[in-house]
């Protein structure tokens, strides 16, 4: 750390520049495009192909074709269920890589245990972090090798879902007429599938063009996903309203493409390094011997756990953070460890930390001023932590102006451009990469009411905040199973090693359930309810008291009571993936009934 800074000092200037930004409506702030602009959340990359409605019988319907409905569907395929189909509001499988397509776009952990099912199709990775199409593509080829376009839904949404305790099945309507049941019923919606869009006054009197990330209009714009030049800007202003982890990677192609970037930033992120590179095939070949992507995967969450294993196989600004606590700690001597000890060990490391990605920002952008502005003042997991290696070099073109706005937003949309701090920036288009619905009811984001056993709703069961066990077993809801992070494991640095975990869980249940020849599963009242004081003995995901405003902390808001649901197991990811692994293995599956 550098020696003018002074931690106390630092504290102060976290706090107010948290102030500024705070604001009362928290996430209300933002419009839920369904209800206002839903032109907004047209599929822009395949059209609508007619279909006949079904009402069949499918032995496991999946809502969501994302990495949560292929990985789950993979597992049930090894497992010998047949009958598994998959429904999308998509128009293909890929889920946030279907739809999220903006030039630049690219995982931010690394591909090697980020993407799904790497050993099983025999792919390997064509970069440490692979590109959009390349994990579209891979989406593509897990769902043709496991025979998962056979029964697949596409461009269907789901309206509502029902379980029938005469039959023992669930039934399922949807946008395209059809009514059809399934045995079980498997939901895997991705915690970030509802855009939103920023409630700046005036955003319907926009005459030029605007969309949001996740719907990129390529006809506009030119170029396409693999990173073709968007030649259409060429005589462009676009203006782009929001600075989070999508609009890191796009605004360096938006910079290289258009006349004039005004890029309009409230709050800036941590941007530190890539350090992307292709893979190295004779490398890979030595390391993919069998299990190889479990251990990567083990490794990757042991790091992030603070289990401090003694090998870093992924080595990146993920594991960096682990590494840095662990060395604090040990700094701090193992026996002299106290909650204190643990919390100042934390905290100056992220002052080290952050003060080197401040730094960074003054040795790359030239101009001060900018410089400045860029820089964020909040702890690293405040916000999403970036990684880029062209981002901030971005900001040294002549056509692209940084429109800090202090804090405050963009202040209106008018007819012909941006207006912030009572000045108009006028633009021939707007691109909103103002994020994603977190922290609103689930059933707004899935956009169906589930009805479980005796008419009780999901609305009702989640009113004071999510209850599972586990994250995947809900009581009132048999045969039913979601694949998601909150409540397992949370590990956020790695959301499909959540999935990966859930699927496999879920895979033994149903082949269990046919071992026994059980009709029915479905978790107790006790054992949903233990698993649940269990987790919330433990620290929030979505909490952040003393950080900046964003959809970590709800906005600024993290006292909602619902908020704490979005928790995990205590002891951390490396520890739960243990537990349920015993959980699994030994065939009792305590806490769930099998009934005929
Ligand atoms: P975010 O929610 O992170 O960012 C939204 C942005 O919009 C913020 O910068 C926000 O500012 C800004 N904003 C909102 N309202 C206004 C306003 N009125 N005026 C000006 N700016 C405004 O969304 P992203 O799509 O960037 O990222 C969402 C998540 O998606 C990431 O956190 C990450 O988990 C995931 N993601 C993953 C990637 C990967 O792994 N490859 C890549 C991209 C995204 P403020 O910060 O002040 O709220």
């Amino acid at each position: 750390m550098t020696a003018a800074v002074d931690p106390v000092v630092l504290r102060q200037k976290y706090r107010e520049e948290r102030d500024k930004r705070l604001r009362p409506d928290g996430i209300d702030q933002y419009v839920r495009i369904a209800d206002l602009f839903p032109e907004y959340l047209e599929d822009p990359y395949l059209p609508v192909v007619d279909r006949e409605p079904r009402t069949d019988h499918a032995t496991f319907a999946f809502m969501g074709g994302g990495f949560a409905g292929l990985l789950t569907a993979a597992r049930l395929k090894e497992a010998g269920v047949a009958g598994v189909r998959i429904v999308d509001r998509a128009g293909d499988f890929g889920g946030t890589w279907y739809w999220n397509r903006y030039p630049g776009a690219q995982c931010d952990t690394a591909s090697f245990v980020y993407m799904p099912l790497l050993e099983e199709t025999g792919h390997m990775p064509t970069e440490k972090y692979a590109h959009a199409p390349e994990i579209l593509e891979h989406c593509r080829r897990i769902a043709t090798q496991y025979g998962l376009y056979d029964d697949a839904l596409f461009h269907t949404e789901v309206t509502r879902v029902a379980w029938d305790e005469a039959s023992g099945a669930w039934v399922i309507e949807t946008s395209r007429g059809d009514r059809f049941t399934a045995t079980y019923l498997g939901l895997g919606l991705g915690p970030l599938n509802v855009p939103k869009l920023p409630g700046i006054p005036g955003m319907g009197s926009f005459g030029g063009r605007s969309f949001h990330t996740s719907r990129w209009d390529y006809e506009y714009t030119g170029g396409d996903p693999s990173g073709s030049p968007m030649t259409r800007l060429r005589d462009k202003r676009v203006g782009i309203i929001g600075t989070g982890a999508t609009a890191v990677q796009c605004i360096p192609h938006l910079a290289h493409a258009c006349k004039d970037l005004y890029v309009f930033q409230r709050t800036p992120s941590s941007v530190d390094v890539r350090d992307n590179r292709p893979t190295d095939s004779a490398w890979f070949g030595q390391i993919a011997t069998p299990g190889w992507q479990l251990s990567w995967m083990e490794n990757f969450a042991a790091n992030q756990s603070f289990a401090f294993p003694e090998e870093d196989l992924v080595m990146d600004g993920w594991t960096d953070i682990g590494r840095r606590i662990r060395y604090r700690l040990l700094e701090a001597g193992l026996s002299e460890l106290t909650p204190e000890t643990i919390q100042a060990a934390l905290e100056q490391s992220d002052f080290e930390k952050m003060d080197g990605i401040r730094a960074r920002v003054d040795a790359i952008v030239e101009d001060p001023a900018t410089a400045q502005s860029l820089k964020a003042w909040y702890r690293q997991l405040c916000k999403r932590p970036c990684f880029h290696d062209e981002y901030l070099q971005a900001f040294n073109l002549p056509n692209v102006h940084l429109v800090d706005t202090d804090g405050r937003g963009v202040e209106r949309i008018t007819p012909s451009g941006v207006v912030v701090a009572g000045e108009e920036y006028e633009v021939d288009c707007i691109v909103y990469a103002s994020g994603f619905e977190v922290g609103t009811d689930f059933t707004r984001r899935a956009g169906f009411e589930i009805t479980g056993r005796d008419g009780h709703t999901m609305s009702d069961h989640w009113r004071d905040g999510m209850r599972t066990m586990h994250g995947v077993h809900v009581h009132g809801f048999p045969n039913l199973f979601f694949v998601q992070t909150f409540q397992g494991a949370n590990l956020i640095s790695n959301v499909p090693h959540n999935l990966y975990d859930a699927a496999r869980t879920v895979a033994m249940v149903v082949s269990h359930a046919s071992d026994v020849k059980a009709g029915r599963v479905e978790v107790t009242a006790e054992a949903e309810e233990a698993w649940m004081e269990l987790v919330l003995s433990g620290q929030s995901l979505l909490q952040g008291r003393d950080c900046t405003p964003g959809y970590y902390n709800n906005e600024g808001h993290p006292d909602d009571p619902r908020i704490r649901f979005f928790a995990g197991y205590p002891a951390g990811p490396s520890a739960y993936f243990q537990y349920i692994e015993a959980w699994r293995s030994d065939g009792r599956f305590e806490g769930l009934q099998f009934t005929k």
